[in-house]
C-alpha cells in the first residue's frame, strides 16, 4: 500500500474546516481593505524563485522542490506567493496601465525542510501585497489588516514585532558593521552562517541556531534620515490601534525586503512566526520591472490555527435516512434529496444494508435524527421521526416532513 510522503499531510475534519475558517475571515478583511484575490500558479520557472527569493536564501538552497519537465524547462513547484505575484503583474502590464495594485493569494507553499510541529513541507500560506504606494501609509495598513485577520479569526498571545532595515544608502554600512561584529565569533558561527557572514550577514541574525544568543550584543543599524522619517511615521500610524515593539534583531529569510520588515509571532518555538513581511522597494526593478514600491506578508494559515488552540465548534446537526424495504427505496432518496435542497445536512441511502445495519451508521455519522420510511409508513404516507439522542420517536405526515425537520436542525 502506497503511504504517505513524509512531511505532507492529509487534513480530515474538524481540523480541516478549521483552515475554511480562517480563509473566510481573511477574505471578509482583505476586502473590506481593498484587495482583490490573485489565483496563481503552482508552478513557475525555477529561474524566478532564485532572482527574486534570492540565491542565497535557505529556501532556493535547500528547500525548493525543483525539477527539470518533460520539454526540458527548469521549473518549482512554488515555495512562497510573492515572486508569483510580481511576475503576473509584470507579465500583465500593470505597469502601465494601474500600477498601484492590492492582491491576495490563498494557496499551498512547498518547502523541503525538516519536518516539526508548525513547519510541514506543504503548508497554507494567505499573503497579500500592496505594490506601487511607498508611503508609511501602506506599511501600516498591511500590518493592521493582517492583525483584523488574526484577531478576527480569535489568536491569542500573539506579538508584534517591527524593524527597519533601511535602503541601499544606509543598509550597506550596517551590513559591514555586522560583518565586523560576526567575524569575531566567526569559529563559533554554525555552518550556514559561516557562510552566511559574508554573502547575507544580516541573515545571521534571523538563524535558529546562532540568532538568539546574538541578541542584545549585535551592533544596532543607524537609519539614512528618510529611512529614519519613513520608520518613524509607520510607528506613529500604528500607535494605539496595535501593540507592537521595535525589534532591532528582527531581519526577514528572503534577500528582497528594505525598510520595514515585521512579525507576528506566539509561543516560543522556532516555528513561533505566525506571519511575517515587510516592504521590498527594490524587487520589482530587479526583477526587470520600473522602480516601483511593494510591501507584503504572508500569513502561516497552520500556525494562525494552531495559536488559537482549541475552540470547540457546535456540530452542525445532520439527519439520516433509512429505507427499510425495496419499495422505500426511491422515496427515501427523494427525501434526502428535497431536506438538502432545503438547507438540511442529511445522510443516508445505505439502502444495501438492513434496518439495523443503517441505524448503527446514523449512529455513527453523528445524526441527530434519523427518518425511516418503512413499507407501512409508506402506505399511510408518513415517515418515522427518532431523536436519536433520547431515543423518541413519532409518526409525521411525509407532505410537511421537511418542513418539520428544518425546525428542528
Ligand atoms: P520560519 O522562520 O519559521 O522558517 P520563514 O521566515 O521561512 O519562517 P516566510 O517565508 O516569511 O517564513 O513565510 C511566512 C509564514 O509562513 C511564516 O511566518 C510561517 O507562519 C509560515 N511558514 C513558513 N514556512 C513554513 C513551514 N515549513 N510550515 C508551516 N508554515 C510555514
Ligand atoms: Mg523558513
Amino acid at each position: 500500500m502506497s503511504k504517505l510522503v513524509r512531511g505532507f499531510r492529509d487534513i480530515f475534519e474538524p481540523q480541516s474546516n478549521l483552515f475554511t475558517e480562517l480563509e473566510n475571515c481573511a477574505r471578509g478583511v482583505l476586502r473590506r481593505y481593498g484587495f482583490s484575490e490573485l489565483r496563481l500558479p503552482t508552478v513557475e520557472q525555477k529561474e524566478l524563485f532564485v532572482k527574486s527569493t534570492g540565491e542565497t536564501t535557505d529556501i532556493v538552497q535547500k528547500e525548493m522542490y525543483s525539477f527539470e519537465d518533460a520539454g526540458h524547462r527548469q521549473l518549482a513547484i512554488r515555495p512562497e506567493g510573492t515572486p508569483g505575484v510580481v511576475r503576473a503583474y509584470l507579465e500583465n502590464n500593470f505597469t502601465q496601465a494601474a500600477p498601484v495594485q492590492k492582491f491576495y493569494y490563498i494557496g499551498n507553499m512547498f518547502r523541503a525542510e525538516r519536518p516539526q510541529a508548525g513547519r510541514y513541507r506543504e503548508f497554507e500560506q494567505i499573503g497579500a501585497e500592496s505594490i506601487g504606494n511607498s508611503a508609511p501609509a501602506a506599511d501600516a495598513e498591511m500590518i493592521l489588516m493582517l492583525k483584523d485577520i488574526v484577531s478576527a479569526f480569535g489568536a491569542k498571545n500573539y506579538s508584534v514585532k517591527i524593524n527597519s532595515l533601511g535602503c541601499d544608502k544606509c543598509r550597506p554600512l550596517y551590513r559591514q558593521a555586522l560583518i565586523d561584529f560576526l567575524s569575531q565569533e566567526k569559529d563559533t558561527l554554525c555552518e550556514n552562517c559561516q557562510t552566511r557572514l559574508e554573502k547575507n550577514p544580516l541573515r545571521v541574525l534571523d538563524c535558529k541556531v546562532d540568532g538568539p544568543r546574538f541578541s542584545g550584543r549585535v551592533p544596532t543599524m543607524t537609519l539614512c534620515p528618510e529611512c529614519q522619517a519613513h520608520f518613524e511615521e509607520v510607528q506613529c500610524l500604528l500607535k494605539g490601534k496595535i501593540d507592537f515593539m521595535v525589534d532591532p534583531m528582527l531581519v526577514r529569510g528572503l534577500d528582497y525586503y528594505s525598510r520595514t520588515v515585521f512579525e507576528f509571532q506566539a509561543g516560543d518555538t522556532s516555528q513561533n512566526a505566525i506571519a511575517a513581511g515587510g516592504r521590498y522597494d527594490g524587487l520589482i526593478k530587479s526583477m526587470g520591472g520600473p522602480a516601483t514600491p511593494a510591501v507584503g506578508w504572508a500569513m502561516g494559515v497552520e500556525r494562525v490555527i494552531a495559536s488559537r488552540g482549541e475552540v470547540p465548534v457546535p456540530p452542525q446537526k445532520s439527519v439520516y435516512v433509512a429505507s427499510l424495504g425495496p419499495a422505500c427505496h426511491e422515496p427515501a432518496f427523494n427525501l434526502m434529496q428535497a431536506l438538502r435542497q432545503a438547507g438540511v445536512r442529511t445522510e443516508g441511502g445505505l439502502f444495501d444494508k438492513n434496518a439495523k445495519g443503517q441505524m448503527k451508521q446514523a449512529n455513527r455519522c453523528g445524526a441527530a435524527y434519523a427518518l425511516i420510511l418503512g413499507e407501512d409508513e409508506l402506505a399511510k404516507q408518513e415517515v418515522t421521526l427518532k431523536d436519536l439522542t433520547s431515543g423518541e420517536q413519532k409518526q409525521l405526515p411525509l407532505a410537511t416532513i421537511v418542513q418539520e425537520v428544518k425546525k428542528l436542525v
